[in-house]
């Protein structure tokens, strides 16, 4: 069997699927939009109340503009939720602005310098919201002609169409004519072309070309054309991030490398002829800019450099909102002999905004636990979700939560539907936590050294 070859970047990339999918659940804070209380379970948040609370002053700082230059720590215990209410912030602010996920440790690479990976970071974070008109063609197909002999294999044809006062030709590229075969667009259709996106839907058929209506006598006057104008417009928006445009327009990278996620350094021309352009397209309403949310974990593997370049960029008037996350107390400043709070250099601290998160009780894990399973849709009895619950306060929540999809897999197994407390036994006696794992192999290691 061939071996399965997974890039560097792939992996990030699923990596960072993986990520998102285990807060799949959560849809915003949870708070009241007035008063920014925030409500004991809503929007997939439960618990947590003071630092939702924070979070949504903060948000409401955002708005009116005063975080310039500022950036935010979550601090607390892991699994306590300090991803959930970053990735809740972003979604409060829109369904279209960005949320950049960043582990710290992953801006050490060889593909990339430490600043260039940090910059594509905060580019990531950053959305253009494009406005864009598209001219849409409704009308009934009086002829299609298409020429597939054109050189280089491009198609070209003429498109005819009819509304009830009028008929008009179009010239038809290959996408159009590839649309319109896989949509059997014939003579006498109503259709209408979305022409910047290319996309036809058939909206129904003109009863006059059909002669069997004819013969059968059915009153054809009924001639389905949409009235109205032929050409109608309408405004698409779509947002894409500034990282984006940078690659697309980078010479040496080239779309493709969006795919691949192997983008290596953009020069730095690039990214200026792309913000005078981004200015411009502001300036004449072509675009908005959707500052979105970086969040950045394991802060306190960020070195001395990173710490001043991000510094640097958060003074820029495109920055995003940088949100950090830390469960380290004092530690030292990497690539420095200092020691500081979260390992954060103390003029930067100076700009820190702090919320803090705290670990929960054990009606909080149970209803997470049961938001969860919701999510992943599988139906937990009351024991099940007992001894889940009783293992996410000795093992933590992330653990637990892992065990809802093995246990899933093994009810699937024994064909059953429901996951029963045995289901999550066997869970657990197959995949270890972190402290039975280290017990293990400390065991291990004891029984090999005697
Ligand atoms: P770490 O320090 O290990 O990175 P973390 O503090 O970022 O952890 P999360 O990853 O946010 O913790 O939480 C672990 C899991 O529990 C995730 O699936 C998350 O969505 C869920 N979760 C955590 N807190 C809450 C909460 N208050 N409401 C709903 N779900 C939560």
């Amino acid at each position: 069997m061939a071996a399965t070859i997974q890039t560097v970047s792939e992996s990030k990339e699923l990596r960072g699927l993986n990520l998102i999918a285990a807060h799949s659940h959560i849809r915003g804070l949870g708070v009241d939009p007035e008063t920014l209380e925030p409500r004991a379970s809503s929007q997939g948040l439960v618990g947590q109340e003071k630092a939702r609370k924070a979070a949504a002053v903060i948000l409401q700082m955002v708005k009116e503009g005063k975080i310039a230059g500022r950036a935010v720590l979550i601090s607390g215990p892991p699994s306590t939720g300090k991803t959930a209410i970053a990735l809740g912030m972003s979604q409060s602010l829109g369904s279209d602005t960005p949320f950049v996920m960043l582990s710290s440790s992953e801006i050490f690479s060889l593909e990339m310098s430490k600043t260039e990976a940090l910059e594509q970071a905060f580019r990531k974070s950053i959305g253009v919201r494009i406005k864009e008109e598209s001219e849409m063609i409704e009308g009934e197909v009086v002829e299609i002609q298409t020429d597939r002999s054109v050189t280089g294999g491009t198609k070209q044809g003429k498109l005819t169409i009819k509304t009830t006062d009028m008929e008009s030709v179009y010239d038809m590229g290959s996408k159009m004519i590839d649309a319109m075969t896989k949509e059997r667009v014939m003579a006498g259709d109503i259709i209408s072309i979305d022409k910047s996106s290319g996309k036809i839907s058939k909206l129904g058929r003109s009863f006059a070309k059909s002669r069997d209506y004819d013969a059968m006598g059915v009153d054809t006057k009924f001639l389905q054309c949409p009235d109205g104008d032929l050409q109608k417009r309408k405004e698409v928006v779509h947002t894409v991030s500034l990282h984006e445009i940078d690659v697309i327009n980078s010479r040496t990278q080239g779309f493709l490398a969006l795919f691949s996620g192997d983008t290596g350094e953009i020069r730095s021309e690039v990214r200026d002829q792309i913000n005078t352009k981004v200015a411009e397209w502001k300036e004449e309403g072509k675009a908005e800019i959707v500052p979105g949310v970086l969040f950045i974990d394991e802060v306190h593997m960020l070195d001395i450099e990173c710490f001043s370049y991000i510094n640097r960029a958060l003074e820029d008037e495109l920055a995003p909102i940088v949100i950090m996350a830390s469960n380290r107390g004092n530690s030292r400043i990497r690539g420095t002999n200092y020691r500081s709070p979260h390992g954060l250099p103390l003029d930067f601290l100076d700009r820190v905004v702090i919320v803090s998160t705290h670990p929960y009780v054990k009606d909080e894990i149970q209803q997470i636990l049961s938001i969860r399973a919701q999510e992943e849709e599988v139906d937990l009895t009351p024991d099940a979700l007992a001894l889940l619950t009783k293992i996410g306060q000795e093992t933590g929540l992330r653990y637990a939560s892992n065990l809802i999809t093995t246990s899933q897999l093994i009810v699937a197994k024994r064909r059953q539907k429901q996951v029963g407390i045995e289901d999550v036994q066997r869970s657990f006696a197959l995949f270890y936590d972190s402290g039975r794992s280290v017990k293990f192999v400390a065991e291990f290691e004891k029984r090999l050294i005697g």
